[in-house]
């Protein structure tokens, strides 16, 4: 089966929005086995949706379209369909009963124009919309499936959930996909293709291996399509041992984690403790840190010592530290991470200190430089970067940093 997406709206020609709905069908579809063609997007004019059907329809059997069925006079999906498939509408009570009575719930006056939500064609298929007022739209003509969905993001994708994707997988046929991603740290992407080339050279047919490298780590994907899941399941699993296998020495793990999930795991599988001592992170690290549940297994905490003062009177960097070599230094990122490790007891710590600008401030450093410090239990490094600008990519940058080094 092979499928197009049509996203409507001119909000989307004019770059006011972004067309994420093609994203996250596109992604849908591929989980689901389904081959998508083309994603197009189109003006909300009655010429352009039926020029998009006509040339999605030479191209794709499943059609799915977004957008324009609200009740204002702009939205217009709705009605040109219902003259593309010759249809009608028609009352349908059900629905109408169903958005009167979720308006009444939540005390919203029901006006005439909701009314038409409730007109729908009497050839297609109803998708009931539980987020909203715009029922989705199945249509079926000579083997071919055009579906009509509501633009608003999260009506779109509880109809694709709710609806659009148990009908397709009833229809079926599809060839099973199965993907099992694995995270590599510290080993780059050139020396694990070294390493993997006699992995490689041994893939059955049906599986590929993708690199998809990012600073500090190499996530390797497993990907294998075939008709036979029990097949595909099995031998994904077999490979994903050998995987591990070839990188026994180095830092691997299963899963498609994040550094802040990586450390989560190792840090509660291995019962140890980390704390933060934060300048110009500003409490991003901890923040991040403390996102998912469980995190206080590990997490004792963190100090955001912005000022000088704090520097010294919390994490007791020392005022003649602080003279000689600057807040900015990697002296004193060093005296707050240990000060942090010893206010806490933590088995490791992380400090960062820099310039995220745009102006000096009160250092002499230039902007965009960075200090992060990492202590383990008997050691202590410190690293200098230069992240540039603008400010939200110092600190952005700085984080990731920080949770790289950790991670090694
Ligand atoms: P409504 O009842 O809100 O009018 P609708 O089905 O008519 O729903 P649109 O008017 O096309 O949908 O879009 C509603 C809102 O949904 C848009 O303002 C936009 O913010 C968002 N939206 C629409 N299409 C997309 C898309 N392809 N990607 C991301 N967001 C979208
Ligand atoms: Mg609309």
């Amino acid at each position: 089966m092979k499928a197009s997406v049509i996203t409507i709206g001119d909000e989307i020609l004019i770059g006011q929005v972004l067309d994420t709905n093609s994203q996250w069908i596109a992604n849908k579809l591929h989980v689901l086995g389904v081959e998508l063609v083309e994603t197009v997007s189109i003006s909300d004019t009655q010429e352009a949706i039926v020029n998009g059907i006509d040339h999605a329809l030479s191209v794709a059997d499943l059609i799915i379209v977004t957008g324009g069925l609200g009740p204002t006079k702009d939205d217009i999906t709705k009605y040109t369909l219902v003259d593309y498939f010759n249809d009608e509408l028609v009352l349908h009570s059900e629905v109408l009963e169903d958005i009167k009575a979720r308006f009444k719930k939540r005390g919203i006056h029901f006006s005439e124009l909701n009314k038409t939500q409730a007109m729908l064609p009497k050839k297609a298929t109803i998708l009931p919309n539980k987020l909203g007022t715009a029922a989705g739209m199945w249509f079926e003509e000579n083997g071919k499936i055009v579906i009509s969905l509501p633009g608003v993001p999260f009506e779109m994708k509880g109809l694709i959930d709710a609806e659009v994707l148990p009908r397709l997988k009833k229809i079926g046929g599809f060839p099973s996909q199965v993907y099992e991603t694995y995270v590599l740290y510290g080993v780059g992407e050139s020396n694990a293709a070294d390493m993997l080339s006699h992995f490689e050279n041994n893939l059955p047919s049906f599986i590929k291996l993708a690199y998809l490298p990012s600073p500090g780590r190499l996530r390797l994907r497993l990907t294998g399509v075939h008709q036979d899941k029990f097949l595909l399941e099995k031998s994904i699993q077999q490979l994903g041992k050998e995987l591990m296998l070839v990188f026994k020495d180095e830092s691997i793990i299963q899963g498609d984690l994040s550094y802040v999930d990586f450390l989560h795991q190792y840090l509660t599988e291995h019962k140890e403790t980390l704390s933060v001592a934060e300048s110009c992170t500003g409490g991003r690290i901890a923040s991040d840190l403390t996102e998912k549940s469980g995190a206080s297994t590990f997490f004792l905490g963190g100090v955001v010592a912005y000022n000088a003062l704090l520097k010294q009177n919390i994490l007791g960097v020392s005022k003649n530290t602080i003279a000689k070599f600057s807040v900015v230094s990697k002296e004193v990122a060093q005296e707050m991470v240990l000060g942090i490790q010893r206010l806490t007891g933590s088995k490791y710590a992380i400090a960062t200190t820099g310039n995220a600008g745009p102006s000096t401030d009160d250092t002499d450093e230039e902007v965009g430089v960075v200090f992060i410090a990492i202590a383990t239990q008997n050691q202590v490094i410190v690293e200098q970067f230069n992240f540039g600008q603008p400010r939200e990519k110092v600190v952005e940058q700085a984080k990731n940093k920080a949770f790289e080094m950790l991670s090694k």
